[in-house]
């Protein structure tokens, strides 16, 4: 399984997609797939990431590979 994709135009690492969502710099990847839903602001396709932004938090995020729209569930 590749966990390069594509997301607006340009190929990216499952890490740099989890850093487009966080805005930051992230310490682990868990893992990355295609959500089931698509993305609000253009209907494109979006990843679910779940990413560790540091030891002591996991994090479920969502990004666009078509637009700049990104959530994240911090909870
Ligand atoms: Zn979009």
């Amino acid at each position: 399984m590749s966990e390069n994709r594509v997301v607006q135009g340009r190929m990216v690492t499952a890490e740099k997609l989890a850093e487009l969502v966080e805005g930051d710099a992230v310490m682990e990847v868990d893992s990355i797939e295609e959500a089931d839903e698509e993305c609000p602001e253009c209907a494109g396709n979006v990843l679910q990431v779940v990413y560790m932004p540091s030891v002591t938090e996991l994090v479920t995020g969502w990004k666009c590979q078509d637009c700049d729209w990104s959530e994240a569930d911090r909870d």
